[in-house]
């Protein structure tokens, strides 16, 4: 009978051991509060139960790293008001064609989409509503430490190489700048730090160069975000080769199941990632933007956390996870 009873409370010990190991990241702060990537969100994200917050970096003209989702100004602040003249050809304004001091000038709002000029996220922070800047990554770990220091918790910090291959076609080296700024604030050795990318040739030169932990972002082959082909990462081999330089992967959260009459069914990609000891965290939980098949948020996460079991989550309300 005790050894039944102990039985038991293991059990349930490892239950509740499972459920705190699951990675929470604030995507890109708490965007879905904030404009994202500001320092005013990251503020909010840390004073969250959460693991990480997320940092997207892009370069200026000036060599300095900026945290920004996109290699674009456009979609997230006034650069067309405040330098109208500075568009490419493609109508784009891009962070490599401005210094950091041209990029403190901006004031940050929410994403709107460049064709209707309508917010991507309409229930989220008004337009037109208080000033928020582009932080720079050195004012946003400085945030960060502070942070943790004046209330003792650990967040970390779980930055994103944005498109390697774009920037060193700029002649931009992102990657040894990242690596610098991050080895400067101890991340080397604090073990509070991830880094992520979408191309995967960038993550194994990094592999030789650091020891931190590396997660492979996976995308959909359609939004050509690199040129890698991440239908062929899915498979058995494509995640045994991630696991030769990776520690993590962040596929897009319907890459984990198949829907048959409007139902979500696993498929093997967790199985197959777990088998070569790979942790998983899919991207992007949003209360406001609920993935397919599910009817609501609820029903959503009890397939994620329940059925999928994922080791961690990216979601712009991570307060809720
Ligand atoms: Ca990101």
């Amino acid at each position: 009978m005790k050894k039944i009873l102990l039985f038991v409370i293991v059990t349930l010990l490892c239950l509740s051991c499972r459920q705190q190991k699951i990675i929470k990241v604030a995507h890109r702060g708490a965007s879905g509060y904030l404009p994202e990537h500001t320092l005013e969100a990251v503020a909010l994200a840390h004073s969250w139960d959460i693991d990480y917050i997320e940092p997207d970096l892009v370069m200026t003209k000036d060599d300095q790293l900026i945290v920004m989702h996109d290699p674009h100004l456009d979609t997230t602040t006034n650069v067309k008001d405040l330098f109208p003249n500075r568009a490419r050809a493609d109508g784009r304004f891009y962070a490599v064609d401005f210094s950091l001091d041209e990029i403190k000038k901006l004031s940050v709002h929410e994403r709107v989409n460049l064709e209707t000029g309508e917010a991507v996220f309409p229930g989220r922070f008004p337009h037109g509503r208080s000033h928020f800047e582009v932080p720079s990554f050195i004012e946003y770990i400085e945030l960060v430490q502070g942070l943790n220091k004046s209330t003792g918790k650990k967040i970390g910090i779980i930055p994103e190489i944005k498109a390697p291959e774009f920037h060193e076609s700029e002649g931009k080296d992102i990657v040894s700048k990242t690596l610098f700024v991050l080895k400067s604030y101890g991340y080397e050795e604090n073990g509070q730090a991830i880094i992520q990318c979408f191309e995967p040739n960038t993550l194994k030169m990094i592999k030789n160069k650091t020891n931190i932990p590396l997660l492979q972002l996976i995308a959909v082959n359609e939004w050509k975000e690199s040129s890698a082909d991440y239908d062929k990462m899915l498979t058995d081999d494509g995640l045994k080769e991630i696991a030769t330089y990776a520690k993590y992967i962040g596929p897009y959260l319907p890459q984990l199941y198949d829907i048959k009459n409007d139902r979500a069914f696993k498929n093997d990609v967790m199985k197959l990632a777990h088998k070569y000891d790979l942790k998983v965290a899919p991207y992007t939980i949003r209360d406001d933007a609920i993935f397919k098949p599910f009817e609501n948020k609820k029903e959503m996460m009890s397939f994620v956390l329940g059925e999928l079991e994922v080791d961690g989550l990216f979601s712009d309300f991570a307060d809720k996870l």
